[in-house]
C-alpha cells in the first residue's frame, strides 16, 4: 500500500519544540498522513507516547532521534535508544546502523533556520537516505537533491515541523506493508518518492517567537 510519512518532526522534548505528542498525532491524522517519525534532538523521550497514541489512532509511528553529530544534524529513524551526541558523522551512521536504524542526513547544506547539516560529510559518512527537500529550508534543498542524484544515495522529504501546522507539508511516499520494518527497508532500497513543499515564513517566525517567550518566562 502506499504510505505517505512525514519523517522528520520535533515535540516538546525538543529544547526547541513545543507540541504535545498527541497534538502531533491529531494533526498527522488531519494531514492524511500514514504515519511519521518523531525525531527530537537528542532525545527519544516523546517515543513510548508517541508508539501508545499511533496504535490506538492508526497512524504508523516510526521510532526515532535527531543527533547532533560533530559535523551537523543526523537523523536515526527506528531506534528508541538515544546516540552520543558529538560524534563524527561516521561514527554516528555507525552506531544507527549497530543499533538496526536508517541514518538520515537532515538538511545537508542548510544555511539560515538550522546552519547544521553535516555538508560534504553527506558523501562519505555512508548514510543511508539524504533529506534532499526539508520545508523548512529554504535556499540549499537544490544542493541536498544534487548530491543524493549525483551519489545514487536514496532520497526523503519531510516538515521538520516544530509547530503543528508545519507537518506534512513535505512528505516521503513508499509502496509497501504499513509496518516499520517495511517503511525502512524501502527506503534503504531507495524506493521512495518525495512530495515537497515548503513551510511559510510566517511560521516559522511564530516559532522564533515563542522560542523568545521561553527564554524570558
Ligand atoms: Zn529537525
Amino acid at each position: 500500500m502506499k504510505l505517505k510519512l512525514d519523517l522528520h518532526i520535533h515535540t516538546k522534548y525538543s529544547h526547541d519544540g513545543f507540541m504535545e505528542v498527541s497534538e502531533v498525532v491529531r494533526r498527522a491524522k488531519e494531514a492524511g498522513l500514514s504515519g511519521i517519525a518523531v525525531t527530537d534532538h537528542d532525545t527519544c523521550d516523546a517515543v513510548p507516547r508517541a508508539l501508545r497514541l499511533g496504535k490506538k489512532e492508526k497512524l504508523l509511528v516510526v521510532p526515532g532521534i535527531e543527533v547532533k553529530s560533530k559535523h551537523g544534524d543526523i537523523i536515526g529513524l527506528g531506534i528508541t535508544s538515544v546516540v552520543e551526541r558529538g560524534m563524527s558523522a561516521k561514527d554516528t551512521v555507525s552506531v544507527i546502523h549497530e543499533l538496526g536504524g536508517v541514518a538520515v542526513a537532515a538538511h545537508p547544506y542548510s544555511l539560515v533556520f538550522h546552519p547544521t547539516g553535516v555538508r560534504g560529510e553527506v558523501k562519505t559518512a555512508g548514510f543511508d537516505a539524504i533529506e534532499v527537500f526539508n520545508s523548512r529550508t529554504y535556499f540549499s534543498n537544490g544542493m541536498a537533491f544534487r548530491a543524493a542524484r549525483d551519489e545514487g544515495i536514496p532520497m526523503v522529504a519531510s516538515s521538520d515541523a516544530h509547530l503543528a501546522g508545519e507537518i506534512g507539508n513535505s512528505c516521503t511516499v513508499v509502496d509497501c506493508r504499513c509496518d516499520v520494518g517495511s517503511v525502512l527497508d524501502e527506503i534503504r532500497a531507495g524506493r521512495t518518492e518525495v512530495v515537497c513543499g515548503l513551510t511559510g515564513l510566517g511560521s516559522i517566525m511564530g516559532w522564533y517567537w515563542q522560542r523568545l517567550g521561553r527564554v524570558f518566562r
